[in-house]
């Protein structure tokens, strides 16, 4: 029997990144930019989510399409998010690229995110089963739910139990209007079949700012246990994933918003904001 598997352990599995929960009931925002761009980049998004973003996410080293687009700022990003992040109170998380990178990474941030170009980079996914900081791994771009759940069994057969899946949108037809399909049907899917947080990322899901509002509404409203949401002050100047990129304020009254969806989906027995 799987250890992702529900028949394996039927209660919900409660991540905790730094002193956030995520799963069992506990719904986290994780909010920033795409990519850490500079200091002062970095520090006003961050001050501007806090409150509401619950994680603060931020992109060093970048997995790009393109070897000629920005790669992220390495180890100086790595230091600019952890710095950020202290100065907010708010936890951080970032993606790691190789294998080399993971222990010094995870020796500075909350959380490790593996990315969608990864998710079947099995030596990737042992290495970060094998250390304690608790994984962020998103669905590959073309995998399959079973594919992604068998990614997660490479973590906690190496030893890590802490993972939050992430459903981020797959390749169809959807053409130029949108970036991907975002699988809102592999939330409740998921949910049915293992015990871990299942979070959603519209902002690489759909690839438009103005889509990810209603689709992050849709994530809470099938259950997801939290969203991933790309802020950036000026999306237009941004060296990533402009498009997609909210304005802080357009977070924060999203969050709101979600916050008032979460405590109607819960009946009024809970809290909405990681409650
Ligand atoms: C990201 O979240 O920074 C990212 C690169 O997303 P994905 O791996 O889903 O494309
Ligand atoms: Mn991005």
């Amino acid at each position: 029997m799987h250890l992702v598997s529900r028949e394996y352990k039927p209660e919900d599995t409660v991540v905790t990144v730094g002193e956030v929960r995520i799963g069992g009931g506990h719904r986290a925002y994780i909010a920033g930019p795409c990519s850490v761009e500079d200091e002062g980049q970095i520090m006003e998004i961050a001050r501007l989510i806090q409150g509401r973003a619950h994680i603060l996410r931020g992109g060093a080293f970048k997995p790009r399409t393109s070897p000629y687009s920005f790669q992220g700022l390495g180890e100086e990003g790595l230091r600019l998010l952890v710095q950020a992040g202290r100065a907010f109170g708010l936890p951080v998380v970032t993606e790691v690229l190789s294998e080399e990178e993971v222990e010094r990474v995870a020796e500075q941030v909350d959380m490790l995110q593996i990315g969608a170009r990864n998710m079947q980079n099995y030596a990737l996914l042992k290495k970060v089963g094998a250390q304690k900081k608790p994984v962020l791994l998103k669905r590959g771009l073309a995998a399959t739910i079973e594919e992604l759940l068998l990614a997660a069994e490479y973590i906690l057969a190496a030893g890590n139990p802490q993972v939050v899946l992430c459903e981020r949108g797959i390749r169809t037809f959807s053409g130029s209007l949108t970036r991907n399909t975002l699988d809102l049907s592999a939330v409740p899917i998921l949910k049915q079949l293992t015990h871990l947080p299942v979070i959603v990322d519209p902002s690489h899901g759909t690839g438009r700012w103005n889509l990810v509002e209603p689709l992050a509404k849709a994530a809470l409203a099938v259950g997801a246990d939290g969203v991933m949401i790309e802020v950036h002050t000026h999306p237009q100047e941004a060296l990533s994933d402009g498009p997609q990129s909210l304005k802080p304020e357009r977070f924060r009254a999203l969050a709101a918003e979600l916050d008032a969806l979460a405590e109607f989906l819960d009946g009024r027995s809970r809290g909405g904001a990681n409650g």
